[in-house]
Order: structure tokens, then C-alpha cells, then sequence
């Protein structure tokens, strides 16, 4: 059975465990026409419409921002079997939130069996997190790679999910002379966990995978949001990027607040480029986006 994840900070490797199959919520077919009430970010409307696809599928949705939470809502009240809310801690320093996390993994547990999952083995679980890290390898790998050609203005592209239709803004970014050093989007470099550390002597797989993701988890819902900073202030200047292209959903606060922020912190032009659907950008972001580019030569 496939297991829907809205959100790159849910362990796929437990999903997996428990003999299910995880995959990308922004790898899914989303349905880019159906009209959203206003206020709505699409990416959120896109998930609250997932189930009428796939009904059979489970859904994880996560507590990362109110929109998400409201599709949640909205998937159990239109009949929507499979769905799950898993309760991610805004805050990240305390042992509280790191406690919520383990029993969040822990229920998540319990809804995969109620799917039809089993409970995993140490020894199985041991082996879907060497496979998931050798997938994150290959997509550092490739990421790197990526990264190593010096034609065009260097940008970060940072923000909220880019979902596979709206893969043509890179195309965009390069005929207006620019090209993507870092893509710190959903789900882009940002999404990629580094390698999990050895495990202490004894301790539990899922506790050493919860770590993992608990500490490694980079996104914009959390408070205080130094980790998000830190992260990309490493990878901005290592990549030398001359300017910031935030990709940001209409009606997504969380990701458009920023805009200040990080040109203040960064001391880079910030261009709020705004999604409004789930498929691709309009003319008028081209024309802002080659005004902008061509600033930065
Ligand atoms: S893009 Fe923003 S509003 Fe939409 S789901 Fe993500 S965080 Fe929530």
C-alpha cells in the first residue's frame, strides 16, 4: 500500500519498515485546475484534494503550518479514510519537543499497522535506513554535480514546495541568464538529511532515526529559526550566489515573512517569486525575474 507524505521531516525508512511504500506527496498527480478559495495556499489545497485521487492511499499530513493542518481537517470531513496528522514540534531545543517527536514516530507506527504494516524488526529497519542513505548519497551526488557549471548569474532558489509542474521555472532561471547554485526548496537540497552518524552502542534504530531527523529537519515553521540560517548561510557563500529567488505560495506567510530576513541577514537581493497553483509561474514572474538577473550581472 502507498503512504502519501506531505513533508520531507516524516522517516520514510519507518514507512518502509513496516512493509508500505512511501512516496513524495510532490511527486504525486495533483490536480492543477480545481478553483481554491482565496487564502489558500495551493500546495495545501493541492494535499487536501490528494485522497479524492487515491483513495486507498494513506496520507501523513504534518502540523508544520495551519494551512496543512486545515487540509488534514478537510481530508477527514470529505470522507477521506487513510489520513494521518503527525505532530511536528515548531520548537527543536528542548528535550520536550525532541520527546513529542519519538511518540509522533511512535504513533505513526501504530497508523502504518492499522494500513496493514507490521511492526519492523531492528534488523529490518536497520536495512531501510542503509537503503535510504544510499538513495541521499546518490541525490547529494547528483546535487553536487549539479552545482558545478559557471554559466550564468548564480542564484538561491529558497522556499516552499516546487512540485514537478513547476520545474520549468529552472528552465526560465537559465534563459534569463541566471542558473540555481542552491535549491533550497521542498523537495530540493534542503529535504536531503546529511549521513545518519554511527549509532551508540545498544541504542534503538527508530531512536537514532528519530534523532536524525529531528535534528536535521531545516525549515521555515520552526522557532526560533537560526538552524534554517545557519543552513543556508554555509551553503550561500560556499556557492558564491549573488541573489535570492523565494519561492513562496500565495497565501504561505511563513515562507513570504522572510523576504526581509533574509536580505537583511545575507545581505543579498531577495525576489519573492509567488506560486499561485500548482502548475508553472506566469509571464509576469519571467519579467521579474529577468529584471532581476540582469540587476545582478
Ligand atoms: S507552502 Fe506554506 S502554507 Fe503551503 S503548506 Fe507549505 S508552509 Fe504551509
Amino acid at each position: 500500500m502507498e503512504v502519501l507524505v506531505t513533508s520531507p521531516w516524516v522517516p520514510r525508512e519507518w514507512i518502509r519498515a513496516h512493509g508500505l511504500e512511501p512516496r513524495g506527496a510532490w511527486f504525486a498527480q495533483l490536480d492543477p485546475s480545481g478553483a481554491l478559495p482565496e487564502g489558500v495556499c495551493a500546495f495545501a489545497g493541492a494535499m487536501a484534494r490528494l485522497h479524492q485521487a487515491q483513495p486507498h492511499a494513506g496520507i501523513v499530513f504534518t502540523t508544520a503550518c495551519d494551512q496543512m493542518r486545515r487540509a488534514a481537517d478537510a481530508t477527514a470531513s470529505s470522507g477521506g479514510k487513510h489520513a494521518f496528522l503527525f505532530s511536528l514540534p515548531a520548537t527543536w531545543q528542548t528535550s520536550a519537543a525532541r520527546k513529542l517527536y519519538h511518540a509522533e514516530v511512535a504513533r505513526l507506527g501504530k497508523y502504518l499497522e492499522s494500513l496493514g504494516g507490521h511492526t519492523p524488526g531492528e534488523e529490518e529497519l536497520m536495512r531501510e535506513i542503509r537503503r535510504s542513505e544510499a538513495q541521499r548519497a546518490h541525490r547529494r551526488r547528483i546535487l553536487e554535480a549539479g552545482s558545478s557549471s559557471d554559466r550564468g548569474v548564480p542564484l538561491a532558489l529558497v522556499g516552499g514546495p516546487l512540485l514537478p509542474s513547476q520545474w520549468s521555472l529552472f528552465d526560465a532561471v537559465e534563459a534569463a541568464g541566471g542558473r540555481v547554485v542552491l535549491n533550497a526548496t521542498e523537495p530540493g537540497e534542503r529535504s536531503v538529511l546529511p549521513p545518519l552518524p554511527p549509532m551508540a552502542p545498544g541504542q534503538e534504530a527508530v531512536i537514532a532515526l528519530a534523532d536524525h531527523y529531528f535534528d536535521h529537519a531545516v525549515d521555515v515553521f520552526h522557532r526560533p529559526n537560526t538552524r534554517l540560517y545557519a543552513w543556508l548561510g554555509e551553503r550561500l557563500q560556499a556557492r558564491g550566489a549573488r541573489g535570492i529567488l523565494l519561492w513562496a505560495h500565495l497565501a504561505c506567510d511563513l515562507w513570504r515573512v522572510e523576504a526581509a530576513s533574509l536580505r537583511e541577514a545575507f545581505d543579498l537581493p531577495v525576489l519573492v517569486l509567488e506560486a499561485h497553483r500548482v502548475g508553472t509561474g506566469g509571464l509576469r514572474d519571467r519579467q521579474r525575474l529577468g529584471a532581476f538577473i540582469e540587476s545582478r550581472r
